[in-house]
């Protein structure tokens, strides 16, 4: 109890985790290694404005840029039964969701909404990387399927931007049962005559390109997105051969007929504004109007019962 412990040391702490705050400010380009101001670098979706890297972005700051004026309800989706398997690796699977949850602050992997896009009613889903490598469980198969019959029910186009490392392991034949699910959620969406629009972020692998990721009516990819099955590395091991330049991204897919397109993140939004208005048979778009949502006079359909959030959707 003197004043070194009272005031000095104090003073010392107060120095130093002061100096931190201005480094969270800055992120570095994993490409170029740019050091980028994180309100610069938000305000271009967390593209690098050196090199153009198309950096991790969450479904809500994706969703926030997507809809008009930000403004999106999100829907419900049911959750499933939580550690069917009472699955343990090092951890048990129930302490690395509650991680998960925490350290992203979302539910599960997918995030499902509803709102506008240039005044475009749609409904949209996103998987989060960063939540258990977006990986597709139950809840994940849960989310597609509600998206699909908001979709339905409201007769709106649904945009799925999808990113996984594939099937949550800790869920065993449940998460591979999710394939043949969304398989079914895309089949109502075409049976009700509605675009189902798939934009692949990176990195999309495993089991989503086997279901829900490869069945749009188009396929946008990011620039540079890995979009595969089996990764390169495995590939190059087992026909044990040197793979060609920019092997499963984006624009090698585009080039061999795997994508309809590979759009640049910044441009994403007015590119599925037109795609949708056109397969819904709307009129254009006014380009003008496009990111200023409060104009009110353009000449688009009235839209009516809009807003209900979709909480009667929502059934396994
Ligand atoms: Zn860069």
């Amino acid at each position: 109890m003197n004043w070194i412990t009272n005031y000095v040391r104090p003073r010392i702490n107060s120095i130093f985790s002061r100096r931190e705050i201005p480094e969270n400010l800055w992120s570095k380009c994993d490409d170029c290694g740019t050091m980028l101001f994180h309100r610069e670098l938000s305000d271009n979706l967390n593209v690098c404005t050196s090199c153009g890297n198309h950096m991790a972005i969450t479904p809500r700051e994706r969703f926030a840029a997507l809809f008009d004026g930000g403004v999106f309800s999100e829907a419900e989706v049911p959750l499933p039964n939580a550690d069917p398997l009472h699955f343990r690796d090092q951890k048990k699977y129930p302490d690395r969701l509650r991680a998960a949850q925490k350290a992203t602050g979302e539910k599960e992997a997918m995030l499902v909404a509803t709102g506008e896009i240039g005044r475009t009613p749609i409904v949209a889903a996103a998987q989060d990387f960063s939540f258990m490598a977006g990986s597709m469980g139950m809840y994940v198969g849960n989310a597609i399927i509600a998206a699909a019959e908001t979709a339905v029910k409201l007769k709106r186009p649904l945009v799925l931007f999808s990113a996984a490392g594939g099937a949550r392991m800790q869920e065993g034949i449940l998460s591979l049962m999710q394939m043949p699910r969304t398989t079914v959620a895309v089949q109502m969406l075409r049976e009700a005559g509605l675009p189902y629009i798939v934009v692949l972020t990176h990195p999309t692998t495993g089991g989503v390109t086997a279901s829900y990721a490869m069945l749009g009516d188009v396929h946008i990819a990011e620039p540079g997105a890995l979009i595969c099955f089996a990764g390169p590395r495995v590939i190059e091991q087992t026909i044990r051969e040197k793979l060609p330049d920019g092997f499963q991204r984006a624009e090698y897919l585009l080039e061999h007929g795997m994508l309809d397109r590979v759009t640049p993140r910044t441009e994403m939004r007015d590119e599925l504004i037109i795609i949708t208005r056109m397969l819904m048979g709307l009129p254009p778009a006014v380009r003008g109007d496009l990111p200023a949502p409060e104009a009110a006079d353009t000449a688009t359909q009235p839209v009516t019962a809009e807003e209900q959030p979709a909480e009667k959707t929502a059934k396994k």
